[in-house]
């Protein structure tokens, strides 16, 4: 078995990627960064336990992809341009196997997003990943949870629920017949296992977006935490609410009604898509961007003074959400 300064020497100092505002990366007992004098530093860290948020036997590079994506993730709803990580891992074992291919996962991510892994620390215990990643954001210019106003429109990125869905799926929750469907579940499966941070939106959306969050938790849940922090309320059209083809044909093919999608759709977990709220004004000036991007970005709702949500059809129906955010367990 490989001692723990072999395995890191062997594979996490091993990045290809060198960023020149790293004076001292990996090697010494802390890292030295350079940050640019007129931006602020923002810190975000998330922790994925074997057994909470992944399975043992989930692929190693999926673990490593995804630990990063999340936290890119949150540096996105900030606004915040990634430069460094830094990750705490506790193996049970020195398995150099599944850290070879861990590595491969979070460096691929890592070059995707010019970020480097400058440091950290590995211990022995039940596996587990914490990683905390560093951006910048000139000061004014992040994205905060709390600046919603009243008449300001509410827009996601991507298609939140498929991710839900794919977990649903995996757990044996919701079944489909096995002929068929297995594109569309493999890719929900891929949104479950590799989400696309979405770093790039988060950026474009600097001092035009009155608030952001990252849906990590389902988009109810994380919708009302704007809106909280905000002190405002909403309405949101429920038959607005984007879906992507494989998660409308896994639907059928599970014979749900459109009431359990809209459900999904509301309290699935793990898309780390974007909600955001923008004032009509500025959502103008930014629509020719948006039309760009990678991600459908959907108008979903309202702001409103009033507190609380509204779930509504446009038609005027209420739609009744029975379920809160995921719970972190199938
Ligand atoms: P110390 O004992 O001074 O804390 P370590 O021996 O734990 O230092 O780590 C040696 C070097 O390897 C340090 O630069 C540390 O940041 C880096 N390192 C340790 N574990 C990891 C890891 N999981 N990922 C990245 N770098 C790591
Ligand atoms: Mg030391």
């Amino acid at each position: 078995m490989a001692s723990e300064f072999e395995l890191i020497k062997k594979y996490l100092a091993r990045q290809p990627l060198q960023r020149p505002d790293v004076i001292l990366g990996i090697g010494d007992d802390g890292a030295i960064l350079d940050i640019p004098a007129d931006e602020r530093l923002v810190v975000t860290l998330d922790t994925l336990v074997a057994g909470v948020h992944f399975l043992d036997s989930d692929d190693p590079y999926d673990i490593g992809y995804k630990a990063l994506a999340v936290n890119l993730s949150d540096l996105a709803a900030m606004g915040a341009q990634p430069r460094w990580v830094t990750l705490a891992l506790t193996l049970p074992t020195g398995n150099a196997q599944w850290l070879e291919q861990f590595c491969t996962g979070l460096f691929e991510l890592a070059a995707l997003f010019n970020v480097q892994l400058v440091g950290g620390d590995m211990t022995r215990g039940p596996l587990t990943i914490s990683l905390q990643a560093h951006g910048t954001v000139p000061p004014g210019l992040e994205l905060r949870r709390s600046g919603a106003q009243p008449d300001d429109w509410i827009v996601v990125t991507g298609t939140p629920g498929d991710a839900g869905l794919a977990l649903a799926l995996a757990c044996g929750q919701v079944t489909v017949p096995p002929a068929g469907s297995s594109d569309h579940q493999q890719a929900l499966r891929q949104r479950l296992t590799r989400p696309t941070p979405r770093v790039l939106e988060g950026l474009t959306l600097r001092g035009q977006a009155s608030a952001a969050i990252d849906i990590s938790d389902g988009l109810a849940q994380d919708l009302g935490h704007i809106l909280e922090s905000s002190r405002v309320g909403a309405t949101v059209w429920v038959d607005e609410l984007p879906r992507s083809s494989a998660f409308a044909a896994c639907i059928v093919a599970a014979g749900l009604d459109d009431e359990t999608a809209i459900q999904t759709i509301l309290t699935g977990g793990d898309d780390y898509e974007l909600c955001f709220c923008i004032a009509p004004a500025h959502w103008e000036t930014l629509r020719a961007f948006v039309a760009t991007w990678e991600c459908r970005c959907t108008i979903i709702g309202r702001v409103e003074a009033a507190p609380n949500v509204r779930w509504r059809y446009r038609d005027g129906q209420t739609y009744v959400l029975s379920r809160g955010g995921y719970d972190h367990f199938c």
